[in-house]
């Protein structure tokens, strides 16, 4: 007894390990891992089909050796559809015969017959919900045992009735074990399933944060472009009035182009691929736009690098919305002027960018909420730069970390972990 406990689970914990290490290796967000990844979950359901079937179990009497190879095929042609199915079937074929001995035929003409016809079934599998596909599993898996019973009793002559019980016994084993797997994919599935719509529901929310965000931000700059506008068609200004008037219309043309690099970058899909960069040029590329900007609040930047190969993992367009952000927020924090100080500073491990400026600085609470939604002490903040740039910078697997006095500046340092040359 106690050697059929431990054959038995062996055998389930053969069929059970492989789904729940296939689990834990698969890409989170993957809807369904079966359909996505039918070479993977192929490959480990054979391997849980061949440990089965070298490490059988003594069931009830000395005279039954038994294993559950059944459960990984039946639940492989559900899942995975007639061609993981049919590989299954040759596995466990070749396997059988390697075995030989008596039932070899049968056992093989009962896997063949379960591996052609289970994938009719998998259709109707997927359309009901988990207890149908509970009783559909079971179901299958005793009309499986019942062939192989009827099947010795006419090939074999193997007598039915001594041995009602056993296979009696051996049904509900097989059945419970296969209702626990079946829900157990289920279970796996569901949670996939509710990862992924979180995630897409998180998306658009934060989508539709900033088109909401952007176009209130952008009405203001359209508002006053067109008030100019009509203010020169009403009447016939001097030369100098005019080009006033034309050099405001500019900066408000500007300040839109602004807000559209700073925001709608971030609508793009949110997991896009990450590329090997260098952060030197982009960064001199951000100091360059952000210039005028600067300029125009007696900001000066004072820059340093050491002209080191600083090649990261990232998206360049991403990263230039977050060091705006940051630069942004640095020159607004000294509305009566200043100096920026801008560094790039790598180390063997990492590359650094420290911004720092001498602008108002925060208190310990404020910095605990950077990168909060809507947080901003700016009467036309969006408090949402903060927000995109910090999940900017995990995205590309960074590091972000604030120091901040009162009155003093601030320093913010972003850390990338370097790629070799
Ligand atoms: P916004 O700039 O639209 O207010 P952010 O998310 O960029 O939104 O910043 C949120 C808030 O964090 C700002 O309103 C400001 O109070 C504070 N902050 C950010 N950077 C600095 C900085 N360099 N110095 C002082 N305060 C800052
Ligand atoms: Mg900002």
């Amino acid at each position: 007894m106690e050697a059929m406990m431990t054959g038995m689970i062996n055998n389930i914990f053969f069929i059970i390990f492989p789904i729940i290490l296939y689990q834990m290796f698969a890409t989170a967000g993957q809807r369904n891992f079966f359909v996505s990844h039918r070479i993977t979950m192929t490959i480990l359901f054979s391997i849980s089909i061949i440990l089965c079937m070298l490490f059988p179990y003594q069931f009830l009497t000395e005279d039954y050796i038994f294993d559950l190879r059944q459960v990984p095929m039946i639940v492989g042609a559900l899942y995975g559809g007639p061609i993981v199915s049919a590989v299954l079937f040759i596995v466990s074929a070749v396997g059988r015969i390697a075995i030989g001995g008596d039932g070899m035929y049968i056992a093989i003409l009962n896997q063949f017959l379960l591996a052609a016809g289970v994938p009719f079934l998998a259709p109707l599998y997927r359309k009901v919900n988990r207890w149908w596909k509970a009783g559909l599993v079971f179901i299958i898996s005793i009309v499986s045992l019942l062939f192989n019973l009827f099947a010795g009793y006419f090939f074999f002559g193997d007598p039915v009735h001594d041995l009602i019980g056993i296979w009696l016994m051996l049904m509900l084993n097989q059945g419970g074990i296969i209702i626990l797997t079946a829900l157990l994919i289920e279970h796996l599935q569901k949670q996939e399933y509710l990862y992924t719509s979180l995630m897409r529901h998180e998306k658009m929310e934060t989508v539709s944060h900033f088109a909401a965000a952007v176009s209130h931000e952008l009405r203001n700059p359209l508002q006053s472009i067109k008030g100019f506008v009509q203010l020169m068609q009403e009447y016939e200004y001097p030369r100098s009035k005019q080009l006033e008037f034309q050099q405001t219309i500019l900066n408000e043309i500007n300040a839109a182009e602004n807000l559209i690099d700073d925001y709608l970058v971030y609508a793009k899909p949110a997991y896009d691929e990450l590329k090997p960069i260098e952060v030197e040029p982009e960064l001199l590329h951000v100091i360059k736009i952000m210039s005028p900007y600067a300029k125009a609040r007696d900001v000066e930047f004072f820059v340093r690098t050491d002209h080191l190969p600083s090649k990261i993992l990232g998206d360049s367009q991403k990263l230039h919305q977050a060091l705006v952000n940051i630069i942004r927020n640095g020159i607004e924090a000294m509305p009566t002027g200043g100096k920026l100080d801008i560094e790039l500073e790598n180390s063997s491990q990492s590359v650094c960018v420290l911004i720092t400026d001498e602008g108002t600085g925060m208190t310990k609470e404020e910095v605990k909420r950077l990168g909060e939604p809507y947080f901003s002490n700016k009467s036309k903040g969006t408090g949402l730069g903060l927000m995109v740039t910090y999940s900017i910078i995990h995205q590309m697997g960074g590091d972000i970390s604030v120091d901040s006095e009162v009155g003093m500046g601030t320093k913010f340092t972003l850390e990338f972990p370097k790629l070799p040359e």
